[in-house]
């Protein structure tokens, strides 16, 4: 079969490479009828993400037909059509039964990965997201091997077709994630750095849960030209402002600053070229992640919420000022499955269409033309749907 396989930094090409099998009684095998592009695979395709290794099949936003099943999976049978979910969790153990899905210790065979080499367990696997997090093929690929399929796969009504539903695999739960983690509710204000896809889905998701005003960051005119037409936010390019968290805090409305803020993109941020408004002296490094704004730009008593992948430490965060300031801040994968029926009736009474964010369809053929695409924001790219 065809799958997007890594080769090396800024190197995906399409090959042919073995049909996966059951491995497991709780398996399935699922024909792939839609994937996407996600931000979080450009940190694998740039080779900034440890352990990915030349072979490796990307993909972690997928949907299909289940081709085949194991002999212990109920939940679903061969036929069904089901979107799943990009965290792998078994349903039943400590933090599945706490709904902390993506915490799941049961999947990924790593010890303590990514943390400060305690002896707790890792998080959950992730479809085709480097060995850190199980090593498991991912779904840019005609089929795809799904453990513990009676925990992740979501059937999908007939009425509602793949580019509807496509995004909760991923990017719709995790703008909805972030945009709970930041506690929005009628009326608040917020701010959300980053319009690509994980921004977007969270001022969708935000606009549902009733926010009053949306404030997006970004220096790519045309992702923010988008977002002002589909949600009605606000914006500011960030290379035309001088200082983005002061620009957001004179928005706001007396200005205190805003209720909340989401930090939608994470460790690779570009430089924002604004001024730290930093209390003392600290000579802050690193200044152009986003984090630092949300820090400066989140009224007292608010929220910063992290849907955006950090790994290792940030220096110069200001932990005066979010003590200072009296913050709560959350972050962290998605847990995907907690949210799949209260987005697919949101989707299904049409009060979310995240579809509306794909700008390029393409064969899984021309994959390597779409990251690159995608990783350049060429040809105005917000989202790639990719079908074998
Ligand atoms: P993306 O790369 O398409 O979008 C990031 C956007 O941020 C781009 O438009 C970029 O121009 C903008 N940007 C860069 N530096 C900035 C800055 N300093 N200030 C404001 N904007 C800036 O990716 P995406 O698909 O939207 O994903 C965003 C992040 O969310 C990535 O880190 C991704 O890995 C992460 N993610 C996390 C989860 C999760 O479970 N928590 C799930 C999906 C994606
Ligand atoms: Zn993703
Ligand atoms: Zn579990």
């Amino acid at each position: 079969m065809k799958a997007l396989v890594y080769q090396g930094s800024n190197d995906v090409r399409v090959e042919n490479v073995p049909e996966p099998t059951l491995q497991q009684d709780d398996d399935i095998v699922l024909r792939v009828t839609s994937t996407a592009i996600c931000g979080s695979d450009l940190h694998l395709y740039r080779g900034s993400m440890p352990a990915t290794e030349p072979g490796d099949i990307f993909g972690h936003e997928f949907m299909g037909i289940v081709e085949e099943a194991g002999s212990a999976v109920t939940s679903v049978k061969k036929g069904d059509r089901v979107v799943v979910p990009f965290v792998i969790a078994c349903g039943s153990c400590f933090f599945c039964q706490h709904s902390l899905y993506a915490a799941c210790e049961t999947t990924n065979p790593n010890e303590g990965a990514a943390l400060n080499k305690k002896s707790i367990p890792a998080p959950a696997a992730l479809f085709g997201f480097s060995h850190m997090y199980g090593g498991i093929p991912g779904g840019q690929a005609e089929y795809v091997r799904v453990p513990n399929a009676n925990a992740g796969p979501y059937a999908i009504p007939d009425g509602l077709d793949d580019e509807q539903v496509l995004f909760m695999s991923d990017i719709l739960p995790t703008g909805y994630q972030a945009v709970l983690n930041a506690g929005v509710k009628t009326g608040s204000s917020l701010a959300i750095f980053g319009a690509g896809p994980v921004g977007l889905m969270s001022a969708a998701c935000a606009r549902m849960e009733g926010a009053e005003q949306i404030i997006m960051i970004d220096n790519q005119q045309y992702r923010l030209d988008f977002a002002k037409k589909a949600y009605g936010v606000e914006t500011l390019n960030f290379d035309q402002v001088e200082d983005v968290a002061e620009a957001i805090i004179q928005l706001s409305e007396g200005r205190r600053g805003v209720d909340a803020v989401i930090d939608a993109v994470g460790y690779e941020a570009k430089g924002h070229g604004g001024k730290m408004p930093a209390m003392n002296n600290f000579e802050v490094e690193s200044s152009d992640i986003a984090l630092h704004q949300c820090l400066a730009a989140v009224r007292r008593g608010g929220s910063i919420s992290i849907p955006g992948v950090y790994a290792g430490a940030v220096n110069g965060f200001l932990i005066g000022d979010f003590f200072d300031k009296g913050l709560t801040m959350k972050g962290g994968q998605t847990h995907v499955h907690d949210y799949l029926p209260t987005l697919m009736e949101a989707i299904d009474q049409g009060r979310l269409k995240p579809e509306a964010i794909i700008s390029h369809r393409m064969k899984l053929d021309q994959a390597a033309e779409g990251y690159r695409m995608f990783d350049a924001k060429e040809d105005d790219c917000r989202k790639i749907v990719l079908t074998p």
